[in-house]
């Protein structure tokens, strides 16, 4: 950091350089992955199939509440399982 640069241009890039960012990139964790195998052998898919969806699947793992994405404990390293989602692994036994 330049110890020349008054607070207030460095609030200027600050700023800047946070418009920058792309809004997806905030909205979701650095970290976040999905395992996009696993996902096309259970014929995953976003949204629900009829009535059914992953919020109310035995296999779901909720990360922050039941309307954020989660993970799934038949789809390892995806922490990108939306609640509203459903694959052919659907479960309630
Ligand atoms: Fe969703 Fe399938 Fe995982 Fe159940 S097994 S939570 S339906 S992805």
């Amino acid at each position: 950091m330049n110890y020349c640069m008054t607070r207030r241009a460095w609030l200027r890039n600050a700023s800047m350089a946070l418009a920058a960012i792309p809004a997806s990139a905030i909205t979701r964790p650095a970290d976040a992955a999905t395992n996009a195998a696993m996902r096309a052998q259970l014929a995953y898919q976003d949204g629900p199939k009829d009535s059914l969806r992953c919020s109310a699947c035995l296999e779901f793992v909720p990360v922050k509440d039941e309307h954020a994405r989660g993970g799934c404990k038949v789809i390892p390293g995806d922490d990108e399982i939306s609640p509203d989602g459903w694959c052919t692994a659907w479960n309630t036994l």
